[in-house]
């Protein structure tokens, strides 16, 4: 990962992520999972391609407009 402004940015699983709509925002998302295990939404609207020819993209907990569903959900789960 790395920084995009203040956000961070995540690269896009390959070939073919699991694409998803975001159950708060209906905003499409892809899934990847962090070096620490934890399942992590990505918006799809963010993906751009990086000097290194990777795709990358903002979490989707970062940029939802209802961003403050995924926190509650994720502190409710007990994840950091
Ligand atoms: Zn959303």
């Amino acid at each position: 990962m790395r920084l995009a402004g203040d956000a961070l940015e995540y690269l896009v699983p390959e070939p073919d992520p699991l694409l998803q709509l975001c159950p708060a925002c209906g905003a499409s998302v892809v899934w990847m999972v962090t070096p620490m295990g934890v399942r992590l939404p990505l918006s799809v609207a963010s993906i751009r391609v990086g000097t290194d020819g990777r795709r990358w993209a903002v979490s989707h907990v970062a940029d939802c407009p209802q961003a403050g569903t995924w926190r509650t959900q994720r502190k409710r789960r007990g994840e950091r």
